[in-house]
């Protein structure tokens, strides 16, 4: 891993727990990836409204547009649930608790966050989670 030797740190930080990581690199991935979610988001909105049905429509139209409005919501849940995750990311930048796992408080590890750069736990505790051992504090209800 590259390290910069020049710390750009400010003066009073004295309380970094984690590795140094690059976190302006991290923080322009999370913005970008912000925009696209929220651009999306705004998509889905505006192709929920178009698809509204006019006049009468025949069961089969009723169908395939009940379908589209299930598969546009759903799509609109996940972009939502990884909107918060990015915030929530960013946030954790601001408040220089970035790259920490929110469960068990290590290092996430810079090879996954360059992957996932909005994942708030370390591998272990995804995978815990995933099994159910612990519980996912972050996902949306
Ligand atoms: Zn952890």
């Amino acid at each position: 891993m590259r390290r910069n030797k020049k710390t750009d740190l400010l003066p009073n930080e004295t309380n970094v727990k984690a590795t140094p990581l690059p976190l302006q690199k991290f923080e322009s991935v999370l913005l970008q990836r912000q925009r696209e979610l929220q651009q999306g988001l705004n998509r889905t909105v505006v192709q929920a409204l178009k698809s509204a049905p006019e006049g009468t429509l025949d069961t089969a139209d009723q169908a395939v547009f009940s379908y589209q409005k299930e598969m546009l919501f759903t799509q609109g849940t996940q972009h939502h649930a990884q909107l918060s995750q990015v915030r929530a990311a960013l946030r954790r930048i601001a408040e220089e608790t970035f790259g920490l796992c929110l469960h068990c408080e290590s290092s996430i590890g810079g090879k996954r966050l360059e992957a996932v750069p909005w994942t708030s736990f370390c591998i272990d505790c995804q995978e815990r989670m995933e099994k159910g051992e612990i519980e996912d504090r972050t996902r949306v209800a």
